[in-house]
């Protein structure tokens, strides 16, 4: 049996509940609810984090998340609806198998998350990017 929580779940060693499935991916309620209708979109297949996905999984959590959030939207009419994601323990990862958060937004929830700005000069902007470009060539 795998040590992976996410995919005790997929399998259906232990329970979940559940919204959503396709061949790719699966959607169960966070058992946290930081707000009501919180819902996670898992790949089925394990993959650690964003990095490993390939691309079928990538398209299909991206389908399946805008299929969710409009559901979301329907069911709750959130003021708003944050789509959260972490990768690596820094990042605020806790389970090590990827997924996508689905968070209904209401006006002063306690949901945080601090953004400090740097705004740099262009040419700062310009290395950051070349850096990045030259990975992707
Ligand atoms: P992250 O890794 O993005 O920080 O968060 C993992 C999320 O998984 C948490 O929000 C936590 O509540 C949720 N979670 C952890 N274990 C379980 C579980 O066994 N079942 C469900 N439904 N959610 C879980
Ligand atoms: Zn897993």
């Amino acid at each position: 049996m795998s040590d992976c929580v996410f995919c005790r779940i997929v399998a259906g060693q232990i329970p979940s509940t559940r919204v959503f499935e396709d061949e790719d991916t699966v959607a169960f309620m966070d058992i946290g609810q930081v707000n009501p209708g919180h819902v996670l979109v898992a790949v089925k297949r394990h993959a650690d984090n964003l990095y490993a996905l390939d691309e079928a999984q990538a398209a299909a959590v991206a389908r399946t998340s805008a299929r969710v959030a409009r559901a979301i939207r329907d069911a709750f009419a959130p003021a708003g609806l944050s789509v959260y994601q972490a990768n690596g323990k820094a990042a605020g990862q806790t389970v090590f198998h990827y997924h996508v958060h689905l968070l209904p937004r209401h006006e002063a929830d306690g949901m945080e998350l601090t953004w400090p700005v740097k705004n740099p000069p262009r040419e700062k902007l310009e290395g950051y990017a070349e850096k990045i470009r030259t990975q992707l060539a």
